[in-house]
Parts: C-alpha cells; structure tokens; sequence
C-alpha cells in the first residue's frame, strides 16, 4: 500500500535547473507513467522519488509523511533500472535473495520470498544460474524479482525495456501489466516511448524539460491534448500539424483557412481567437480517410502494413500529411488524392500551442499545466 505526493518538486545541478516544480499525486496500486524525451527529467524526478538523488526544493510525502530526508534504504521503495545492475559472481537466488541477506531475513524467509518471486516471474529452472547465463530478457526478470522479494510499498522502474530487442520488448510489457494486476502494488513506470505508456499506464504524466505538459489517463491525453507538444508525442504515427488562419470564430466554432487552401468550421470555443490570427490544426492520421475533401495531395510514400497502409501525401510544396488507411489500400505513389475528415475531430491551438476546446470539454478532468 502506498501514495506519494510530489509538491512544487525542484532539482538544480548548481545553477542548472533540471526539474522545475512538479506536483503530482500517485494513488494506490496506481500504474503512473513517465513519458518525454530523452534529457527531459524522467530519470532525476524518479531518482529523488526513490532517495537516490536529493530533492533542492518540494517536499515529497510516501503515504502521507514527508519523506524528503528519509534514507532510500528506508523510504520502502524498490528501483529496477535499465541496466540491470546484477551481481555477476551470483547466481539468481542470490541475486534476489541478496537485500533480505543485508536486512538479516532467515535463511527460510529468504528461500520462500525467491520461490514466490521465482514462480510469478518464472524463473525457477534459471534459479542456480549466474547472469551471464541469462539472456537480456530474463536478466531483467531477475533485476524485477529482486524489488518483489523485499515487498516494496511502490515499485520504481526506470526504461526497464529499453536494452531489449522489439519482440521481447512488447513481451515482457505484458508481463509487467500482469504483474502490477497479481501484485496490486503501486508502479511508476519511467520511459521514453509513447506506446509503452499508451498501452501500461492508468495515468500518464507528460514531461518536457523539467515540467509537466500534461497529466491523464491514456485516453484523455490522446483525445483531449492540453498542448502542441502532448499532441504531437502522444499517438503513432504522429498527429499532423497544418498552419492556418482564422477567418471568423463565435462561441460555437471557428472557421479557419489552411494556407492556399479551402476553409473548414472546427467547433471550438472561437472566443478567444481574432480573425486574422495564426493557429495550427492537428489531424491524427487515423482521422483522415481517402475521399473528396477540402485537402488534395499526391501520394509521395506508400508503407504496407498489412492491416494498415500508411500513405504520405504532400498537399503543397513541402507541406506533407500522413494519413492511416484501414487494410491495404490500393493507392499507389504518385496518385492524386481528396482527404476527407470530420472536422469535429480535428484539434486546433493557439499561437501559444494551447488547445482551444469545444464548450463542453472545457470541463473535463484532464488536468493541463
Ligand atoms: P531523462 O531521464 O528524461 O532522459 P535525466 O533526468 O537523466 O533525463 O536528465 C535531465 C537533465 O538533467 C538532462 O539535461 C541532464 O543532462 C541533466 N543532468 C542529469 N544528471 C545530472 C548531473 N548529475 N549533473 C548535471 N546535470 C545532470
Ligand atoms: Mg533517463
């Protein structure tokens, strides 16, 4: 059982600063995902989290007590990093059963703790070999049974799956959400990749150089992004951003045109907008289909999924749209085009990058910084 509560937390390195005030509240047995790019903090916040690195400012409370100057080995908190981090001269009980040693657990309480985590994870034939023996997927395995054995009151993992090939990867995703579900334990979870996020997550939490951008469950960051930079990371392929202007806006919609092109009504709250001013439409390419529309393009790229085409059309010099097609679709290169969407669907922000929404999401929970 636990909660941890990030208030205004800070993190300089001398004059650098690198976290820059986060508040977020993780609840119990809570799967919470960091996301962002490379260099944007993940790592430092989930390290003050776990005691590893030292908060300048904030406070951090675990279950409700401040915990900022609680030893790491106290806070109840088990890491599991990318690297692995595996003492090579053990074997793998050793490996796991190596911080109930430090801790002084009986010999007894250490062997039914290992077989526990050894059956969840299944491990149990690999017990007696060293790490060397093991392939990179269940050398993390092993790095995930040593935080189950001492029963953390939260697991921290920091990109776990990263050092893993594509396959494993997507296999031991499913692992891990089955093992948040037996274990009912708390998680944060700490990566780069929008999908792992998307696909583990009951709430994720946007971060772009040291701030939140947005926090929200999966969903609601997909369909309600509060920004330019949560729409465009948040959704594979990537939401299409066209420049336009606004011709006229009321408290119902906006009429906008795209540059050189035809002129569509978003519903969004106008009231803020001008006529006149610059704004940016985003398009999901699974929101777009093939079919006679206010854009038309040629078909520069063709990628077959099987399942899905992927079509690249350039709808104005430089100016290239991808739009997901269900199935194969027989489009060839070099094709002409109409794209269709339903302008309900399309997402519209300011020249600041804010959303603007419809009157009647203004009101939803999604909560945006
Ligand atoms: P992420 O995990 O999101 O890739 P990090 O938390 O590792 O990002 O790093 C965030 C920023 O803090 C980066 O710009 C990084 O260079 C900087 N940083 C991390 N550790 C240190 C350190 N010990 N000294 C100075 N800067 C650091
Ligand atoms: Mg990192």
């Amino acid at each position: 059982m636990a909660t941890l509560t990030l208030r205004n937390i800070c993190k300089a390195y001398g004059a650098v600063e690198v976290i820059k005030g986060i508040d977020l509240d993780v609840d119990d047995r809570e799967f919470v995902v960091f996301v962002g790019p490379s260099g944007c903090g993940k790592s430092t916040l989930l390290r003050m989290v776990a005691g590893l690195e030292r908060i300048t400012s904030g406070d951090l409370l675990i279950d409700g007590q401040r915990a900022n100057d609680v030893d790491a080995s106290r806070r109840g908190l088990a890491m599991v990093f990318q690297s692995y981090a595996l003492y090579p001269h053990m074997t793998v009980a050793e490996n796991m059963a190596f911080s109930l040693k430090i801790n002084g657990a009986s010999a007894a309480d250490r062997a039914a703790k290992v077989q526990e985590a050894a059956r969840i994870l299944q491990l149990g034939p690999l017990l007696e070999r060293r790490p060397k023996e093991l392939s990179g997927g269940q050398r993390q395995r092993v790095a995930i049974g040593r935080a189950i054995v001492r029963s953390p009151k939260a697991f921290l993992f920091d990109e776990p799956l990263s050092n893993l090939d594509a396959a494993l990867r997507v296999n031991m995703r499913l692992e891990l959400m089955r093992l948040h579900e037996s274990l009912r334990a708390t998680m944060i979870y700490v990566t780069h990749d929008q999908t792992e996020a998307m696909t583990m997550a009951d709430k994720i939490v946007v971060l772009n150089a040291g701030r939140v951008e947005q926090i929200g469950s999966p969903l609601a960051l997909y369909n309600r992004p509060a920004n330019l930079f949560v729409a465009g990371f948040i959704g594979s392929p990537r939401m299409n951003f066209l420049d336009a202007t606004v011709e006229a806006c009321d408290a119902t919609g906006v009429d906008v045109r795209f540059a050189g092109g035809q002129s569509v009504r978003v519903p969004a709250v106008g009231n803020a907008l001008a006529p006149g001013e610059r704004v940016t439409l985003g398009i999901r390419p699974e929101a777009l289909r093939l079919a006679d529309g206010p854009l038309r393009g040629e078909v520069r790229i063709v990628e077959q999924l099987g399942s899905l085409t992927i079509l690249h059309v350039e709808i104005a010099p430089g100016v290239v749209l991808v739009v997901q097609a269900e199935g194969g679709s027989p489009v060839a290169i070099h094709a002409a085009v109409g794209l269709a969407f339903d302008p309900a669907a399309c997402h519209l922000f300011n020249a600041d990058g804010k959303a603007l929404r419809p009157a009647a999401c203004q009101t939803e929970p999604s909560r945006a910084h």
